[in-house]
């Protein structure tokens, strides 16, 4: 399990009992408290600790589903819900709870909707960051990122601004994002990234995301290229959920949910370990013709199987507050919606676990039912409706074949590393 992007080494000891010892920093980073649980699974060479799920690590606040834009990727168009905006009543009730939570979980400030429509979320960015919660993250289309809201959110000591940007080219983005223009968002993140401190280190980090379709895929190394320019550190690359039959064309991956080189633990599928090696024209086809092969890959050691069954909402200790203050496990959650698993289009219920106004975070988080959803997300024993997807159960997050109660995850897209967010 990880918190950070940084590489970091310690060492546990075997004491004279026989026990593994885990140093006490390491133990509280990852919520290792007298009595929690972990998962462990075994590797080639390790053994994979769990985070246990009793550790809340990051809150995300969904301010708003209001937005600007409309965009042909956004969830916002398989659903029926009125448009809503978090009161402030919420935020303080959120805030009240979490300054009773020792340490203080990360906040990430996005959902479906977009943040800087709501003319508080810059106000709370500032209240958390006052509050000493260590890292506070935003998502935003920038368009309405002009100079005065970027002085206020560096001032409101943000440390991540994640961007959507879908095109290279004006007439690529615009084709995903309906209503802005790219121009005039390079406009404001350079200006952005100017405003920032100089360094080689300069707050807010800028990552930018980018959903990935049959139309735009030609423009991922341009994205990245762009946003070198105006110094992103981190590029966040996740497929299309389609929420409108018109979208089913545009997924690029409908082969590899079957896909032998993403299938991990199967005993029939021959396994092919590759060395990190230089990708150019020399080795591109042969590597093109490798992937393809029909083998179970494994890369330096990494088995490209392990994003299968994972939950990284569950793995992450998140818990998502919508915009009208219930809890929900996930994005996906927090809204009831339509997506499609292969051809067949399916509903998603909304599933949350109470509201903020009845109580608090912490009670909310160790809810014994919400306990036992994450304890079966962490096994993940629902039935494996994205590989077989054949019946009427899957056009829905009701049932499924294993008789798993309500919400099953086996229809969830983001559960086999097919749809991410940053
Ligand atoms: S910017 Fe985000 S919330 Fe707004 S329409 Fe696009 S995808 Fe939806
Ligand atoms: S598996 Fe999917 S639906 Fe289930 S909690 Fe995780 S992200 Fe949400
Ligand atoms: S519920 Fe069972 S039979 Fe139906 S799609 Fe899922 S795995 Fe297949």
């Amino acid at each position: 399990m990880t918190v950070s992007t940084k590489p970091t080494t310690a060492w546990a000891q075997v004491n004279e009992q026989g026990d593994l010892v885990i140093p006490r920093d390491v133990a509280m980073r990852y919520g290792l408290n007298p009595g929690a649980k972990v998962r462990l699974d075994e590797g080639t060479n390790f053994v994979r600790m769990h985070r246990p799920i009793t550790q809340l690590t990051k809150i995300y606040i969904e301010p708003t589903v209001s937005c600007n834009l409309d965009c042909i990727t956004c969830f916002r168009n398989g659903w029926n819900e009125p448009n809503g905006r978090m009161s402030d009543v919420s935020f303080e009730q959120i805030f009240e709870s979490l300054k009773t939570l020792d340490p203080l979980p990360s906040v990430y400030f996005g959902g479906i909707g977009e943040p800087l429509v709501h003319n508080r979320t810059i106000e709370w960015i500032a209240r958390l960051k006052q509050l000493g919660v260590s890292k506070v993250e935003m998502i935003t289309n920038a368009t309405l990122l002009d100079e005065t809201r970027s002085r206020q959110l560096i001032d409101a000591g943000l440390d991540m601004l994640w961007v959507s940007i879908d095109g290279a080219t004006p007439e690529s983005y615009a084709d995903v994002r309906l209503g802005a223009e790219l121009p005039h968002v390079l406009q404001n993140l350079r200006r952005f990234d100017k405003m920032r401190k100089a360094g080689h280190f300069p707050k807010p980090e800028i990552g930018v995301a980018f959903v990935a379709m049959k139309r735009n895929i030609d423009q991922l190394p341009k994205v990245i290229k762009l946003g070198r320019s105006f110094r992103a550190k981190h590029f966040s690359v996740s497929n299309v959920q389609p929420a409108s039959s018109d979208m089913l064309d545009e997924r690029l991956y409908m082969h590899t949910l079957m896909d032998s080189a993403y299938l991990d633990g199967s005993k029939n599928v021959p396994r092919l370990s590759l060395p990190k090696m230089d990708i150019n024209e020399i080795t591109r086809d042969a590597l093109f013709a490798a992937f393809t092969s029909g083998c179970n890959i494994n890369l330096a050691g990494q088995n490209w199987g392990g994003a299968s069954d994972v939950c990284n909402f569950v793995e992450g200790g998140t818990m998502s507050i919508a915009w009208d203050g219930y809890a929900a496990p996930c994005w996906a959650l927090m809204h009831t919606h339509t997506s499609f698993l292969k051809e067949k289009q399916l509903t998603n219920q909304r599933h949350v676990i109470g509201n903020i106004a009845e109580r608090s975070l912490l009670d909310l988080w160790l809810d014994p039912e919400y306990l036992a959803y994450r304890e079966r997300l962490h096994n993940f024993g629902f039935a494996p409706c994205t590989f077989c997807g054949g019946c009427e159960l899957a056009e829905g997050n009701q049932e499924d074949c294993f008789s798993n109660p309500s919400p099953v995850c086996g229809v969830c897209l983001w559960a086999q590393g097919v749809i991410q967010c940053p």
